[in-house]
């Protein structure tokens, strides 16, 4: 186990920079440019470059905007009436004025990190904090709630590629904290007999490769982890003859790898009121939706200290802005994701996290669900990403299926900083209608055009990229543009940039998150967990 305290951060710092160049010389990786992820990938993504921002003008970049209020409706969100039952909750009447904990968004993560406080809280006798959840939109309408719905770990895909970056402890952590999460979330599934309700299904994932020499570098990627005796979970490989064989593709290696696929949004709205019900009389928690928070200020001495009401004893320090009014706050965990740059200028541009646009189709197969297959798929060097919903009885036995992807088609952008969720972009739309009527020939409608019949909903997304692809967390630092001196912003802190890929991080980052919170309230420390990367952190990122 690993300690994190402000005396021992730079510590483990300069451990890691030792450990990095103790590391890399020691092995031959081999590595050519071919085996590298593509970095425009939505779930495999490892961006070593972005497009320059429509906002640089020369006087650096444009923060991200507060979520548009009117984005387009999600399957998730919108396909049944029971789909967002916490949508507007809290969002009238009296708003919290302070709390010990702030958390803004109430994705994945925001809900995560309100969980795992309590989870914390349960733990400890006598400790009691008031949590306040904090909701631009309807409930977990961010990234979380219009997503590809996939909860599937990248197991050894880019290993040779992040021991190179990060070193080899932090590689083989990059892969042991999406099997951590992805076990502990279905863990709650089943503990709490949740399957249904979330649409959980556990049927692996299928990866379909067009592109040899990449397929190759995975192969090499997937021998390594072995050879180092790195747990991948189980892997079959295929060639094209048995892809057609087995699944009916038209071209295409593949291997299929552990993966599971559910409801995410339904998942959150259970986990949010688990934390709700097992909360411990001497906490609270509040969830106010509809109420961007737009900007975070320091509270004066004066008025910090004259907050006595506190519930850990800790006085108040920060004053987060809303249209409803102020809250005063102990600790702030921005859980904003794409759009961290709104509150946290440091981070716009491609430095920090830059607002991506995804988008997303519900078109209904012509197959049945034993024909498609019930796993989740992961195409064209990660770029669109499917699965057919569950059929359930009464339902049409021809799956619905959610692909999402085609931001390769918008050239040059790749959708990289717009943050726009209200409106599609027809060429990436066209591309998701050609897509699967191509791969499983016969299986689907041949598209029609660009509002074929057979698209049941189409809907956008922000995901929030970041240079190396993987989140910022920790405590907020922020570094002064012209010194580059690092002020940290104590009492606040930052779990956001998955870069597509967060549905098997967001939920340990907010765990990790949570443990730091609950450590600096109560004047601990906080022991990392063995599985955590150390480069997410926000230390080892200025
Ligand atoms: C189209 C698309 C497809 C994807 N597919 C997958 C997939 O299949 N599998 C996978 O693993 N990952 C996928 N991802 C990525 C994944 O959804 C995200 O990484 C993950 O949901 C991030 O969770 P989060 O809670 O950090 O952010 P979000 O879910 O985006 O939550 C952040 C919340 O903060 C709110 N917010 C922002 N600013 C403020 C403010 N100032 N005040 C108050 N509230 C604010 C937002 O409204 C939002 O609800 C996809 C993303 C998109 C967009």
């Amino acid at each position: 186990m690993m300690h994190l305290t402000p005396r021992l951060a730079l510590l483990s710092a300069l451990l890691s920079i030792a450990l990095l160049s103790h590391i890399q010389p020691s092995l031959s990786l081999g590595i050519r440019d071919s085996d590298l992820p593509s970095h425009h990938q939505a779930f495999f993504s490892s961006p070593s470059s972005f497009p320059s921002s429509p906002n640089n003008n020369g006087n650096g970049y444009e923060p991200a905007p507060l979520p548009v209020p009117n984005p387009t409706h999600s399957f998730w969100t919108h396909s049944a009436p029971d789909a967002n039952v916490l949508a507007g909750e809290g969002s009238k009447g009296e708003l919290t004025s302070e709390a010990d904990v702030c958390v803004i968004g109430s994705g994945i993560t925001g809900v995560s990190a309100a969980w795992h406080l309590v989870e914390g809280l349960k733990k400890r006798e006598g400790e009691g904090l008031d949590i306040v959840v904090l909701e631009a939109r309807d409930f977990c309408s961010g990234a979380t709630g219009r997503n590809g719905g996939h909860l599937a770990e990248d197991t050894f895909s880019s290993f040779r590629s992040r021991i190179a970056t990060h070193g080899l402890p932090n590689a083989i952590r990059a892969i042991q904290i999406e099997s951590y999460t992805t076990n502990a979330i279905a863990s709650i599934i089943h503990s709490h007999n949740l399957t249904e309700k979330v649409d959980l299904v556990e049927e692996g994932r299928v990866s379909l490769q067009f592109d040899e020499v990449w397929m190759e570098g995975r192969r090499r990627d997937w021998e390594e982890a072995r050879r180092l005796g790195v747990e991948v979970g189980s892997v079959e490989w295929f060639d094209e003859g048995e892809m057609r064989e087995i699944y009916g593709t038209s071209r295409g290696q593949g291997v299929k790898i552990p993966g599971r696929n559910l409801w995410p949004l339904k998942f959150v709205t259970e986990l949010y009121k688990l934390a709700n019900s097992s909360l411990p009389s001497s906490s609270s928690l509040h969830l106010h939706t509809r109420t961007p928070v737009t900007a975070v200020s320091p509270l004066s001495s004066s008025s910090s200290s004259s907050s006595t009401s506190s519930t850990s004893g800790n006085p108040r320090r920060w004053s987060l802005s809303t249209p409803r009014g102020p809250i005063s706050c102990t600790t702030v965990l921005h859980a904003t994701n794409a759009y961290a740059s709104h509150l946290l200028p440091h981070l716009a541009g491609p430095e920090g996290i830059v607002p991506t646009r995804g988008q997303v189709i519900a078109v209904r197969s012509n197959a049945t669900e034993q024909e498609l297959s019930r796993s989740g798929w992961v195409g064209n060097r990660g770029f669109e990403y499917w699965f057919p919903r569950p059929v359930r009885e009464g339902d049409s036995p021809n799956p619905l299926v959610i692909l999402g992807g085609g931001r390769e088609h918008e050239t040059g952008r790749f959708e990289y900083y717009q943050a726009d969720d209200s409106g599609i972009d027809a060429k990436v739309g066209r591309a998701l209608r050609e897509f699967l009527p191509r791969v499983f020939p016969g299986k689907f409608v041949e598209s029609e055009g660009e509002k074929g019949e057979e698209v049941e909903m189409e809907w956008t997304g922000i995901m929030g990229f970041t240079k190396i692809g993987d989140p910022f967390v920790g405590p907020v630092l922020t570094p002064n543009p012209t010194t580059g001196e690092i002020t940290p912003q104590v009492g606040q802190y930052i779990s956001a940039g998955y870069s597509g890929h967060g549905m098997p991080r967001g939920f340990s980052c907010a765990e990790v998150s949570a443990g730091l919170i609950l450590a600096e309230l109560s004047n601990t420390t906080y022991d990392l967990p063995e599985w955590f990367p150390t480069h997410y952190l926000t230390e080892n990122r200025v």
